[in-house]
């Protein structure tokens, strides 16, 4: 889609597990080529906003709309298919496969099964193909000296951009990351941002995810700040910083 489309809409969307109101009827948007940032402390709702977006869980009620297409009643592997790519807040590679593999298999997830369905899944013929798309991702985010390299043995920051490499390789138009940051030492941080602004710079659009309030400082075009599910500011990051109700959350928190 060209810069500025709507991409993602959600509207009102909220997540109740049983009492617990997890979302309190979130509303925010993200246009072609922009970098969201969703923040707020531990248990503020991100993850489970995220998990409303690519129909890992239903919402109570609320609208998710990517690209003017309702999402909220599919299953998350027809999100997937639609062009919503993710990665987990927990690194889930198959860490003796290599790299190219690793992503070889993301570039079959557009088709909708998970990463071990698609090892079993995958035809010879289409075999050199998804290994072509998958060395050419690699190469797009740096990881191009990793190709052969079993993937358990990159370090924490290289795994983190080797995930996002195999949600690029189902070809997304809006890549979801969850907290990609946590963990990382300054220079994987740094190099982290590198990739990401770098994938802006293309034309991606992309909600992240991120507990530490400076790694999206620089790096977002817009920031959405969530406490106990509520939104509770939303605006450029020079705004944000700024507002005392963010500065009290992240203090009190
Ligand atoms: P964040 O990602 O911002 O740290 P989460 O979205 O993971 O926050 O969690 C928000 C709140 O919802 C927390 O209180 C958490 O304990 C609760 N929660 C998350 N997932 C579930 C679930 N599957 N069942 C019950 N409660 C949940
Ligand atoms: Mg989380």
């Amino acid at each position: 889609p060209q810069a500025g489309t709507l991409v993602l809409d959600v509207e009102s969307a909220r997540k109740q597990f049983g009492g617990l109101v997890a979302v309190n009827d979130i509303s925010f948007k993200l246009k072609a080529g922009e970098i969201v940032g969703l923040i707020g402390p531990n248990g503020a709702g991100k993850s489970t906003t995220f998990n409303l977006i690519t129909g890992v869980l239903p919402v109570t009620s609320g609208t998710v709309t990517f690209l003017g297409q309702r999402l909220e009643k599919l299953p998350s592997r027809e999100i997937a298919k639609l062009g919503v790519g993710r990665t987990f807040q927990h690194v889930q590679l198959l860490p003796t496969m290599t790299v190219l593999e690793n992503v070889a298999l993301g570039a079959h997830l557009r088709s909708g099964v998970g990463v071990l369905q698609a090892a079993l899944h995958i035809e010879r013929k289409d075999e050199a193909r998804l290994l072509h798309e998958a060395a050419k991702q690699l190469h797009r985010v740096g990881l191009g000296d990793y190709l052969y390299e079993q993937a358990g043995n990159l370090a924490l920051g290289q795994q983190r951009i080797l995930e996002i490499a195999r949600a690029l390789a189902a070809d997304p138009v809006l890549l979801l990351l969850d907290e990609p940051a946590a963990g990382l030492r300054y220079k994987e941080k740094q190099e982290l941002a590198k990739v990401l602004g770098q994938l802006r710079s293309e034309g991606m659009s992309i909600l992240l995810v991120e507990h530490d309030m400076d790694f999206v400082m620089n790096l977002t075009d817009h920031l959405v700040v969530m406490d106990f599910g509520t939104k509770i500011a939303e605006g450029t990051p020079d705004v944000v910083q700024a507002n005392p109700a963010v500065l009290e959350a992240y203090l009190g928190g």
